[in-house]
């Protein structure tokens, strides 16, 4: 099963329960794992299944970054906010890098996460 994580921080967070609402179909078929406030924000707004790791401020993008490193993970949106400074970002650096070191898929914007939920059941 692909399993996939949902990422988005404060200011995309409405973008991400957007795209989620929209591919809802898709992504219950899927494995979710989201970081803290993400997912609480995902469980309220939809009806998917998503385990919550920490909040990102503390450690819920290492905790994703962990998976990535044990090639857990099929794929992960990220939404970030390019515009603000962000307290843990030497971890959100972490976790980029861990992404390409284990060529795992990584979508930073919406419409690179689009191509990344129409291309992911072709690779999984
Ligand atoms: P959050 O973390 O979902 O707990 O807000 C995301 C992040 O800031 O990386």
């Amino acid at each position: 099963m692909v399993r996939l994580a949902l990422i988005a921080h404060d200011e995309k967070k409405d973008d991400l329960i957007a795209f989620a609402r929209e591919y809802e179909d898709v992504l219950a078929d899927y494995d979710l794992i989201a970081t803290g406030t993400t997912g609480k924000r995902l469980l309220e707004a939809t009806d998917l299944e998503i385990e919550r790791k920490k909040s990102g401020p503390l450690g819920g993008d290492l905790m994703i970054g962990s998976e990535v490193a044990q090639d857990l993970l099929d794929g992960i949106v990220f939404l970030r906010d390019p515009l603000t400074a962000q307290p843990h970002e030497p971890d959100i650096s972490a976790l980029l890098r861990i992404c390409d070191v284990h060529d795992t898929a990584l979508a930073t914007n919406l419409a690179s996460a689009r191509y990344l939920l129409e291309g992911i059941d072709d690779v999984s």
